[in-house]
């Protein structure tokens, strides 16, 4: 035998329940009922769909997320095109991408967007549970929008989504907010930081020096415990906000706590990327290590105009799949399993054609069928049939067949009753049937 080729390590394949697996990946049936919950949930607040490329010019990040940030100094997979010498990159993040998708189409011409892409993400990390080298971001941008009401209806989009999952707010996920407030009140407030660290230069370890003036708020986020006293005694941003960047804020608060829904303000959130400005946000859960934020987002309303468009402001979150999922399966939170609604079987291949012609028409009346193809003995064959969660069973034996007709076996409400249809009318029969999705659970 060949060697086998593996994915690329931090790379994950997302595969059916029925494939066995040691890590402990979301199957694919949780991350396509997620897919189509988001569609659903989105759709509701309006959202488009956007679709923009894996690939970008190296210089889209550099740009959009800056230079000293985490993903542009050590976790980008940029590569040059040895066709033609292009410096690309696979996109770490969505944001810079749809930016400058809006920028290069003047999309923002006819007024505000409100839209939405889901897809792969690149960051060259070490891969552990909850980060992988390539995982999945929802990614949702509203752009043209200055008001805290957008800010706010963000956020509670995504409290609806999490409701729709399953997921309880407050408990399973919690909201951290921050006002990262405007350039000027920053630079202020990074004046004062400044000369807060010189003045404990003593207590900065290496990371820290070095961002001491290219980069002082990404400080604030140290992991070092060494430094955590020091930290917490710095000089706050909110106390540097003026008049309408506390108004901002306080607008957003107004709308959430009218909600009803409960925040933590963290006056230290400070987000990876330094494009954002006034309202940040994440969606933190404690049951996944230290790999738990689920969501993060806010307001970056400069970033439009520095990748090249007409200056216009703008709001959005990126949510990693992989973790959410992660988190959902933590807590064994019911999720509707797709059963087939009608287990065919054909024990002989002589009634394969008529059977098969018989179930296209009740495919074609919109019936989940799905054949037993391959054989094996008829105990098999109804083991299979019951595991697969379908309603009935269809049995297309040699007699009934040769009378135009076909066994139905109730499988789900415990009679086992057996009954003959004509095989004329089996797919107008199935198609009345109801056939509610069966909540399961995944494992
Ligand atoms: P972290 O602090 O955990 O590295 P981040 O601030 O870099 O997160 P963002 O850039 O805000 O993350 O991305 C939004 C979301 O995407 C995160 O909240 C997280 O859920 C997810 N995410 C980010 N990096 C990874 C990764 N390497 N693997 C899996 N999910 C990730
Ligand atoms: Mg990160």
């Amino acid at each position: 035998m060949a060697d086998k080729i593996n994915a690329v390590k931090g790379m994950n394949d997302i595969l059916p329940a029925s494939v066995p697996r040691t890590d402990k990946l979301p199957d694919s049936a949780l991350w396509h009922w997620f897919e189509s919950t988001v569609r659903e949930v989105l759709a509701r607040y309006g959202y488009q769909y956007i679709v923009t490329p894996v690939v970008e010019p190296t210089a889209l990040f550099v740009r959009g997320l800056g230079e000293v940030t985490d993903i542009v100094e050590k976790e980008m997979y940029s590569f040059t095109d040895s066709m033609n010498g292009d410096k690309l990159t696979l996109r770490p993040e969505a944001t810079a991408g749809i930016v400058r998708a809006m920028v290069e189409h003047n999309a923002l011409y006819n007024g505000p967007l409100r839209l939405w892409t889901m897809g792969p993400m690149f960051r060259h990390e070490r891969p552990q549970k909850g980060r992988y080298r390539q995982f999945h971001q929802l990614d949702v941008e509203a752009l043209g929008f200055a008001g805290p009401d957008v800010d706010a209806e963000l956020i509670l989009m995504v409290r609806a989504l999490w409701k729709q999952l399953g997921l309880i707010e407050g408990q399973h996920v919690r909201l951290e907010l921050n006002s990262l407030g405007q350039p000027a009140e920053r630079q202020a407030h990074r004046d004062a930081l400044v000369r807060h660290f010189e003045a404990h230069a003593d207590l900065l370890d290496e990371d820290a020096k070095r961002r001491l003036h290219s980069n002082p708020l990404r400080i604030l986020d140290t992991k070092n415990p060494a430094m955590q006293a020091m930290v917490e005694a710095a000089p706050q941003l909110m106390d540097f906000l003026g008049d309408e960047s506390r108004a901002h804020f306080d607008a957003v608060r107004a709308v959430l706590d009218a909600a009803g829904l409960e925040y933590r303000v963290n006056p230290r959130l400070v987000r990876g990327m330094d494009y954002y400005n006034l309202t940040v946000f994440e969606w933190v859960t404690d049951q996944l290590g230290s790999q738990g934020t689920v969501c993060g987002g806010g307001r970056y309303d400069g970033l439009i105009g520095q990748m090249g468009g007409k200056p216009a402001p703008a709001v959005g979150f990126g949510l990693g799949v992989e973790r959410l999922l992660l988190l959902i399966q933590a807590l064994g939170l019911p999720v509707p399993a797709p059963a087939p609604a009608v287990y065919a079987i054909a024990p002989q291949p002589a009634q394969l054609p008529q059977a098969m012609v018989a179930l296209e028409a009740l495919r074609a009346a919109g019936v989940r069928v799905l054949l037993h193809a391959g054989g094996g003995s008829m105990k098999a064959q109804f083991k299979k049939a019951d595991a697969s969660g379908a309603a009935f069973a269809l049995i297309f034996g040699e007699d009934e067949v040769a009378r135009g007709e076909v066994t139905v076996k109730a499988l789900r409400d415990g009679s086992g009753a057996q009954v003959l249809r004509p095989l004329s009318d089996v797919a107008a029969w199935a198609a009345t049937l109801q056939f509610p999705a069966s909540p399961g659970t995944t494992p």
